[in-house]
């Protein structure tokens, strides 16, 4: 029984860009912007269910006042480097207040296993809502390697963003870390023999920094 919600997101949207960045000839420029675009709605779903505050706005027809609602709690994005870099944009346009935490993991091409060599996170973890945006949910060594830094760090309400999941990955997130939940657009079939996700879309860092 699966224990990590995961929310598969269905939207048009969402699923135009992917094909794009599957696509084998999608050259960087064009790869970085399908990149954003995919973001911006993936992220938005991952914050559909953030707490709110009801205020009044006076618009320039004052009065009388119209209701809104403002964004009511703290929102950190921790980006995994460097592919998750990819998405970083995106979450800022969507919340020009977040603050930003970095966690570096390289990952070793021969065994596909994670190592740290670099964060820098913000203070106060614990009160706030943690976007994880790493893009290849695939061994799920990364992302894991990253919710154990940020719930050592005192993180607590923490949701990790992806691009595309593999079951592995999900599997691994959902062994080590049961009460975070994941969005993503699709769950791809696997792992092939390197790690990488099949069908996939490739190296993600690679393909946006044309690094290939
Ligand atoms: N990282 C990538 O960039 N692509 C994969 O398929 C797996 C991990």
């Amino acid at each position: 029984m699966r224990t990590v919600p995961v929310h598969v997101i269905e939207h048009p949207v969402v699923h135009d860009a992917l094909v794009t960045l599957r696509g084998a000839d999608t050259p960087s420029e064009v790869f970085r912007r399908a990149a954003k675009r995919i973001s911006l709605v993936l992220v938005a779903e991952a914050l559909r269910d953030i707490p709110t505050e009801n205020l009044k706005v006076h618009t320039p027809l004052y009065p009388p006042a119209a209701d809104g609602r403002r964004i009511a709690c703290g929102v950190v994005v921790v980006p995994v480097l460097r592919a998750g870099l990819g998405m970083l944009d995106a979450v800022l346009e969507l919340v020009p207040a977040a603050r930003v935490g970095y966690i570096g993991l390289q990952r070793d091409e021969s065994t596909a296993v994670a190592s740290q060599y670099y964060s820098k996170l913000p203070a106060r973890l614990d009160s706030n809502c943690i976007l994880v945006i790493d893009p290849m949910l695939a061994t799920g060594g990364s992302a894991v390697a990253a919710l154990d830094l940020l719930a050592r760090a005192g993180a607590r309400a923490i949701r990790v963003v992806c691009i595309v999941a593999a079951p592995e990955g999900i599997a691994a997130v959902e062994q080590h870390h049961p009460d975070v939940a994941i969005y993503t657009p699709v769950i791809d079939q696997g792992l092939n023999a390197q790690k990488f996700i099949l069908p996939g879309l490739g190296d993600f860092g690679d393909r946006l920094y044309g690094t290939t």
